[in-house]
């Protein structure tokens, strides 16, 4: 089989060069910008607006590279996630989070992830591959739900400024009035604090930005997520606080809450102490326990208590709704199986 680049996932000024390669005109790189990022084609035939010898130079070289999902679990509560396919025969999960006035898409930058947390089903999976730009924003252009998309987030699996270049493209893409057009307010990039690809990421996007926090403690939190060790807390929070962010940039912190590990008054007051001066939210999320991690999420009464606390020391904070525990969609679980299926079957 002859491999072909693809089309999808390239930026407009991407698109101009290959474009006066192949001897057309420079305004077809935005003429096909406009068919792969804003239209529902699924062949370059149907970019009509080029030239039929355009089409089919480009039918030669290259792919359109949009795929289908290859399957998709339901939630009781109306949560999908979809098994997107990547390059190598891989897999990534997509998930789809449907509430009454919004609709967001969680997508992966990454097949499995290097970093490792101890909490997390991808982390155990370990690393198999970086998603080109395309593949990235395939999960929202094939996403059977995109026309009701409000809001995306790259939390799936893979730590997004470990995957930069692609991860910066994507959001180029997904903002440029060429492209998906999305208001950078809609979109949030979630990182456990790489602060090489955080500074870059601020400097150059105007995105949201969420950091997994999870503990106040440094030896604590290295235990949890050992790039830690890399990263410290303090060295991640000196960094936020050097950027002037303004009001309509949003700093979130995201903390699981773990039984009799994270969940306690004197982690209450660190994480005043530590966030003083820093506009943001902390989002507390409940554990999806893992087959086989020995984690286990706090209670109820203790995760009320422990958000009312940090509430009263004048932090915004957020209790996230538990959506798609039934399909294990917090984490890499589906991806995972696939991986052991098709090992089995070879
Ligand atoms: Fe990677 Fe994120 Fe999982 Fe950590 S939590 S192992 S960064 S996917």
């Amino acid at each position: 089989m002859v491999f072909k680049d693809k089309l999808f996932g390239l930026k407009r000024d991407e698109l101009e060069k290959l474009v006066l390669e192949l001897g057309c005109p420079q305004f077809y790189g935005r003429q096909i910008a406009e068919w792969l990022y804003k239209s529902n084609i699924r062949t370059i035939d149907e970019m009509t607006n080029l030239s039929k010898s355009a089409r089919a130079l480009l039918n030669d070289k290259y792919d359109l590279g949009i795929y289908n999902p290859e399957n998709v679990q339901t939630s009781a509560d109306g949560t999908k996630k979809y098994l997107f396919p990547a390059h190598q025969g891989m897999f990534v999960e997509t998930a789809y989070i449907p509430e009454v006035n919004r609709a967001t898409v969680c997508i992966s930058s990454q097949i499995g992830c290097k970093m490792g947390c101890r909490f997390c089903m991808t982390g155990q999976q370990g690393f198999q591959g970086q998603l080109t730009a395309g593949e990235i924003l395939n999960q929202l252009r094939s996403l059977p739900e995109k026309d009701t998309i409000t809001n995306v987030v790259y939390m799936g699996m893979g730590e997004p400024f470990d995957n930069l270049i692609n991860v910066l493209d994507s959001l180029e893409i997904l903002t440029a009035d060429w492209g998906f057009g999305m208001s950078s307010k809609r979109i949030t990039v979630s990182t456990i604090g790489i602060i090489p690809g955080m500074k870059e990421f601020l400097e150059k996007s105007k995105c949201h930005l969420a950091v997994s926090l999870h503990s106040p403690f440094e030896e604590e939190r290295k235990d949890l997520m050992p790039v830690g060790k890399m990263y410290p807390l303090h060295q991640i929070l000196d960094t936020i606080r050097s950027f002037n962010l303004g009001r309509q940039r949003r700093i979130s912190f995201e903390y699981i809450l773990f039984k009799d590990l994270n969940d306690t008054v004197s982690h209450v007051k660190e994480l005043a102490r530590l966030l003083n001066g820093i506009h943001c939210r902390i989002n507390l999320i409940r554990y999806h326990p893992i087959p086989g991690i020995s984690l286990q999420p706090s209670d109820d009464v203790t995760i009320i208590k422990f958000e009312n606390a940090l509430k009263s020391k004048g932090i915004r904070t957020t209790l996230r709704a538990s959506r798609g525990q039934d399909i294990f969609a917090a984490c890499g679980l589906l991806s995972t199986k696939e991986l052991l299926r098709q090992n089995q079957r070879e």
